[in-house]
């Protein structure tokens, strides 16, 4: 249904729709009516399908029924989850005046509506909308054409905590900073979002990626912009920004201010990251690693919650945002593990202050709803919990000698508003409404006349069940009542068959006042009644606009303390943090990693920690423990290649893994799953593990993995950690043995940086006699009995053979596939040895010999399923696929 023009003639409540509508295009309109909010024309049809609600209509419009469809205002929270998780963008349109005030004004006049608020993906502040332990930001990309390049930054808000950051980048790891950050919402200035050479980047961010007029962008005028938000006269004291930055921080207030419209979030000023302070990790390793997510998209099965033993929302954002942003620097590094050592020594004291840290509520994001008027009074019990539990902490550390980062912690809580904090004591009763307008959740004896009128509202009740006894003594109605509603107030009840006694002309009938007549009751009031009512009404009116000026006044206080409350409540996360990364090293016993700037990487007794947690509760028995060194020997300066060789099943993936999470860990300041660990500062880290399947993108299985490499082979320098599993496997075996072999040597040569390589190609063992740093490793196997067991051990050499066909018969292969299979591939090694290649082919269609052979066993056999169980899809190119298939349908 088109949109009609405000031209055409319609009713003055639509012209106003119509009229704020089209200042909102972008958005679906929620119209305040009432109890409801109500949604018309196309906007009605997408919010009924997509909420699965009942679509109606409402009037017509030149001459078709105009559709609508609404949602009651105390559950648009859920609905508004919905929606934005579908990607809609809601704009909250209220009424903006007491409708009496429009039926003054006469004649058509409906009642003054405007947009308060635009609610975005990044904008959400609301606690049902927010995961407690996720960060929720918003981020803008700015971009200035500097020198013959363009300079990218990137700023990055949190409004619902205040947290606000910004970072140059540039247009090659742009993609990487943006995963880092992994915003609910990205803004861009329009001519950059539709720049060609960007369309990679915001094709992989889908609909979070969302254009912006380049006004918001502007750097010229971002100063004025930053200075008037925060209200200081220039914003050179926050620091000397670029004019990239400038115009990502003004992106990002702008679109704030258009989003909140008259309302400020306490942001906390735009904080600056250096280029290069964090571990660089591409967005495929990012996903790889599963740091926060699986590649499926859950957080059970991450490395996050494997890690997580936080006690507060704060503690657990904390943790999340460390992990996906590693340090580069060894004393920053340091000063996070002396905390976490600190708290492994300091056992009772770590409990104490978990169990305190357990009744902190989520400060910040009170504190945000309460600047932005969407606040409550259990906002105001959030921080009121928030500070006692900091009393309680401070005094728990006494005197305590504490490490450098825990020190400064401890200051920022004992520099929490004390005043404010009395002042929430004093004035917040025990059991909190959710909604002011409720009133009763100022503490009685806080405030003279509150308590008085309280006082005279409850004797007016004591009053008003007086009189109803006096009524029914003079009446002799036992059954009278008086009762109380929203539209009539106080009234007397009595039941229909007893009307008689109170309707009348005389005297003392003609004290019932008639109000209303129902089925089988009828109500009246007195004067006496109704004087009552008046007091109790004005009685109760009064209470509630003391209560809500006393609400106003503790919302203003600490919306003025925000900055020392958001560093409180921070100081607060890191104490959570540090304690629940003792806890977990000392439960999942993990050692404190030495971090230098060396390039060392030398692992003693390494573990994979989820993989060590699966199998744990699985009951499949230990995890098999083990070491990796790659430090630079003896005169070579550079760190060392390990190529990895081994069965499938052999636990290759699971090792190159776990020591890429280790380094993730020890840089991030926590301690890690090994014995002993001894890590030079990693500067990027890049994989490419598993076979991350890109054909959505329209990009072949070999291309993504080419791709990836080439990234790494580019960029990888010497401090850089580089993991690779099975390079080339994605095409003919000479084609990948080929590149395979040619990027070990690249890597050795050029990139010189540590690295596990693991390989299905034994060949490239050979390797190790011409590079100097390159190592043979495998996975160790025992066999036993024809069967291959894997004992999930690293050892140094290489591994003779690769078990393939041993593999295939514990999958349950058909013995006599198995055998044959065992017997080509005996075959196939003495043609490569001999060089004669050709015979493989004339070799090849062996399998009625195969069947002939296994014929006299008493085995289930059948000659398809041999012939299948021979194909190794994998290593085949599309031409000896077909010729496999013509094979098999012979067979059949
Ligand atoms: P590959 O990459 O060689 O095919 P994986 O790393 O996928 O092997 O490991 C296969 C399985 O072996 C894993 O699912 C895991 O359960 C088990 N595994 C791997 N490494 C270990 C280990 N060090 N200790 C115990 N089990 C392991």
């Amino acid at each position: 249904t088109p949109l009609p023009t405000a031209a055409a003639a319609v009713t003055p409540m639509m012209e106003q729709f119509i009229e704020i509508k089209a200042a909102n295009p972008d958005s679906l309109l929620f119209y305040r009516m009432g109890d409801f909010y109500e949604l018309f024309f196309d906007d009605a049809e997408k919010a009924s399908r997509a909420l699965g609600i009942v679509l109606t209509k409402r009037g017509k419009h030149q001459g078709h029924d105009i559709p609508m469809c609404g949602v009651p205002v105390h559950a648009a929270d859920d609905y508004l989850q919905k929606l934005i998780g579908q990607g809609f963008r809601v704009a909250v349109c209220e009424q903006i005046e007491d409708p009496a005030e429009a039926k003054k004004r006469g004649g058509k006049s409906v009642v003054r509506r405007d947009v308060v608020r635009l609610v975005t993906p990044g904008t959400i502040t609301e606690d049902k909308l927010l995961a407690p332990s996720e960060s929720s930001f918003l981020m803008a990309l700015g971009r200035v054409k500097g020198g013959v390049d363009h300079s990218f930054a990137l700023a990055w808000i949190d409004i619902s905590t205040g947290a606000f950051r910004v970072a140059e980048t540039t247009a090659d790891r742009l993609l990487a900073d943006i995963f880092r950050v992994d915003p609910r919402e990205m803004i861009v200035a329009e001519p950059v979002f539709y720049d060609p050479e960007l369309k990679p980047v915001f094709d992989v961010l889908g609909r979070v990626a969302n254009p912006q007029p380049p006004s918001l962008f502007d750097s010229a005028s971002a100063t004025g912009r930053i200075a008037r938000f925060f209200d200081v006269a220039t914003p050179d004291s926050f620091g000397a920004f670029s004019r990239a930055e400038l115009s990502a921080i003004s992106g990002a207030i702008a679109y704030v201010e258009k989003t909140q419209k008259a309302e400020r979030p306490p942001l906390s000023r735009p904080e600056r990251e250096e280029q290069g302070s964090t571990l660089f990790i591409d967005p495929a390793t990012r996903g790889n690693l599963e740091l926060l997510r699986t590649l499926s998209g859950s957080r059970e099965g991450s490395l996050f919650k494997a890690i997580d033993r936080t006690v507060t929302g704060g503690g657990a954002r904390l943790l999340a945002d460390r992990l996906m942003a590693p340090l580069t620097d060894p004393a920053a590094i340091g000063a996070r593990l002396d905390s976490v050592s600190f708290f492994r020594s300091e056992t009772r004291l770590c409990q104490a202050v978990r169990a305190s840290l357990k009744s902190v509520a989520d400060m910040p994001r009170a504190l945000s709803r309460l600047a932005l008027n969407r606040g409550g009074p259990r906002d105001l019990g959030a921080l009121r919990a928030g500070f006692e539990a900091a009393g309680a902490i401070a005094a728990i550390f006494g005197e305590t000698i504490l490490p450098q980062e825990l020190t400064a912690a401890l200051g920022a809580i004992q520099a929490l508003p004390r005043a404010l904090s009395q002042h929430l004591t004093q004035a917040l009763g025990d059991e909190l409404p959710l909604l002011k307008r409720d009133g009763g959740f100022v503490r009685g004896g806080y405030h003279v006349e509150l308590d008085e009128m309280r006082a005279l509202r409850d004797e007016s009740r004591k009053v008003i069940a007086g009189l109803e006894r006096s009524l029914i003594d003079e009446t002799g109605i036992r059954s009278l009542k008086i009762r109380h509603n929203n539209v009539l107030g106080y009234y007397i009840e009595v039941t229909a068959n007893h009307h008689a006694v109170m309707t009348g002309s005389d005297g003392a009938k003609a004290r019932f006042i008639h109000r209303q007549t129902m089925a089988n009751a009828m109500r009246f009031t007195t004067t006496e009644l109704a004087e009552l009512e008046t007091k109790i009404a004005n009685a109760a009116d009064r209470a509630l606009s003391i209560e809500l000026a006393a609400f106003d006044a503790l919302t203003a206080e600490a919306v003025g303390e925000a900055e020392k409350i958001r560093a409180g409540a921070d100081a607060l996360a890191v104490l959570d943090v540090s304690a629940a990364l003792a806890l977990l090293s000392e439960s999942e016993a993990w050692c404190r990693p030495v971090v230098d700037s060396s390039l060392a990487f030398e692992i003693s007794g390494g573990r994979h920690p989820v993989v060590e947690q699966a199998l744990r509760r699985s009951g499949e028995g230990p995890f098999v423990a083990n070491d990796c060194d790659l430090s630079p020997e003896g005169s070579a300066k550079n760190g060392a290649i390990w190529l990895l060789t081994g069965p499938n099943m052999g636990g290759k993936s699971t090792f190159l893994r776990q020591n890429a999470l280790i380094a993730i860990l020890a840089q991030t300041g926590s301690f890690v799953p090994a014995a002993s660990a001894h890590i030079g500062v990693v500067d990027r880290l890049f994989s490419r593990v598993g076979a991350s399947d890109d054909l959505a993108r329209g990009r072949s299985t070999f291309m993504v993995e080419m791709v990836e490499t080439a990234a790494i082979l580019n960029q990888a320098g010497e401090r850089a950690l580089v993991i690779l599993d099975e390079i080339g496997r994605g095409t003919a075996t000479f084609d990948g043995l080929s590149i395979a072999w040619a990027a070990v040597e690249y890597l050795h040569e050029k990139n010189r940086c540590r690295a596990i390589f693991a390989t299905h190609f034994h060949e490239m063992t050979s390797l190790a006699g011409k590079l100097a740093r390159l190592h043979n490793v495998t996975m160790r196997v025992k066999e036993w009995e024809n069967d291959v067991v894997f004992l999930h051990e690293v050892g140094k050499g290489a591994a003779d053979r690769s078990y393939g066909v041993q593999v295939a018969r514990l999958a349950g292969l058909p013995e006599a596939v198995v055998d044959r299979a065992k017997e080509v591939l005996h075959q196939l090694e003495e043609g490569e040895v001999s060089g004669k290649t050709n015979r493989l082919v004339d070799d090849l269609p062996l399998f009625s010999v195969a069947v002939k052979r296994e014929a006299p066993k008493p085995v289930k056999n059948d000659a398809l399923g041999a012939a299948l169980g021979d194909i190794n899809p994998d290593e085949m190119t599309p031409r000896e696929a077909l010729e496999a298939l013509y094979r098999l349908k012979v067979l059949a």
